[in-house]
């Protein structure tokens, strides 16, 4: 007998995927007493949630929805990070940058809701707190005390684990789901029943209901990322700088973002086609992760390319001033990316395809499988 044959019984609900999102949809319907079962093809986690950053990003999430998303996720990674032993590595961010076009983007950013709790300092006050991460180039520096960074790959199979030992989550991996036929979930090694079942397939869009994937317009994103030895110091907290400022909808659509974008396509137009901007994050041993750039296709290829990694170093040098330190290790990740921040369609009343498809899973994915739940169960949460 195989073993999904031996899981057999009805569960109240059946999560697809084990990624963040499978993992915050499992955790909702727990804590409502539910039994769950988190079904997914990989011994271990392997997808876009431990090759991220683990940046839990309040500051710079469009407005409204989405940043309400990443207040209520980050509140729940602060509730269970102690439970489920997922060390908090980080706290804040700082944003130095280096053009009075990017000031002229914070100050107004400052001038929103989102500013609330924040601080833009001149150079000498960011250098005065943060001197080994402000350069001489910086002009300006904006510092958030919202954001927390947790390492993915500790952070994710440890909150599975919670999940199975606080909850009772059953967890059925190294299982492909090949078809749902409510309440039954095929797979390839037997069948599984269930109530009500969430699909969180992270970016196959090929696998499950393909044809509900296609008309919401997916495709994938390909981003480089490296691992750095420690630069032998403490990064005071997650760094970004300019470039992001074009990337993160809540300062990219300010009206100051559009002077910001012509300079930067003057000054560093390599950067901006590959869609590179800097993140540079501290694991507990002292090493960077440090990334990222932007490739779309349906298929992206597995190739990292040299020079995008290049582009990524020159940014850290530029901002910090600090010399790259040797790159340990390389990796390119991949998500689902749409035209809105997320997919959540109802192919069957007791089934919901859920995808977040903006980017940022580890920073809104608790609140959005909050979301999915009661929608599952036809509630609707209070904006
Ligand atoms: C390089 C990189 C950096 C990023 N940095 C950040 C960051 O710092 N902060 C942030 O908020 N977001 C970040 N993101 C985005 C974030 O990682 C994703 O939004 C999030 O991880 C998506 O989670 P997921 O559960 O949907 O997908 P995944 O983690 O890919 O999980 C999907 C899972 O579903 C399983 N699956 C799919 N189909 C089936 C099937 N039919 N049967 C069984 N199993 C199946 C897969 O095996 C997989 O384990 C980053 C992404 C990348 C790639």
């Amino acid at each position: 007998m195989t073993r999904a044959m031996e899981m057999t019984g009805r569960y109240d609900v059946a999560v697809v995927g084990a990624g963040i999102v499978g993992l915050a949809c499992a955790l909702a319907a727990a804590r409502r007493g539910l039994s769950v079962i988190v079904i997914d093809r990989d011994a271990q986690a392997n997808g876009a949630s431990v090759r991220n950053f683990g940046f839990v990003t309040v500051t710079g999430q469009p407005r409204g929805r989405i940043w309400d998303r990443a207040r209520r996720s980050r509140a729940v990674w602060d509730e269970i990070a102690g439970e489920a032993d997922v060390p908090i590595l980080q706290r804040g961010l700082w944003l130095p940058v280096r053009r009075p076009e990017a000031a002229a983007v914070l100050e107004a950013f400052m001038a929103t809701e989102m500013g609330e709790g924040c601080r833009l300092m001149t150079a000498e006050a960011a250098r005065a707190r943060a001197p080994q991460i402000i350069g001489r180039q910086t002009v300006a520096a904006l510092w958030s005390p919202h954001d927390l960074r947790v390492d993915s790959r500790m952070a994710i199979p440890r909150l599975a684990a919670w999940l199975s030992q606080r909850f009772g989550v059953c967890f059925l991996r190294q299982t492909a789901v090949q078809a749902i036929e409510p309440p039954r979930l095929v797979t390839g090694r037997g069948v599984i029943e269930a109530e009500r079942i969430v699909v969180c397939p992270g970016d196959d869009l090929a696998g499950l209901f393909p044809d509900h994937l296609a008309e919401a317009g997916l495709t994938r994103c390909k981003l480089q990322m490296m691992r750095l030895a420690s630069p032998g110091f403490d990064l005071p907290a997650p760094v970004m700088s300019d470039l992001g400022l074009i990337r993160y909808g809540v300062y990219a659509n300010l009206p100051e973002a559009a002077a910001l974008r012509a300079r930067l396509e003057a000054e560093q137009g390599a950067a901006v086609a590959d869609g590179v901007h800097l993140i540079a994050v501290q694991d507990a041993d002292g090493a960077l992760v440090v990334g990222d750039s932007h490739h779309d296709a349906a298929t992206p290829d597995p190739f990292a390319s040299e020079a995008v990694d290049q582009l990524i170093l020159d940014e850290w040098r530029a901002v910090t001033d600090q010399p790259a330190p040797a790159v340990l290790q390389r990796w390119i990740g991949t998500y689902a990316r749409g035209p809105s921040a997320d997919l959540i369609a109802a192919p069957h009343p007791q089934v919901r395809l859920a995808l977040i498809t903006a980017g940022n899973g580890a920073s809104t994915g608790f609140a959005f499988g909050e979301e999915v739940i009661a929608d599952l169960f036809e509630e609707t949460i209070e904006p």
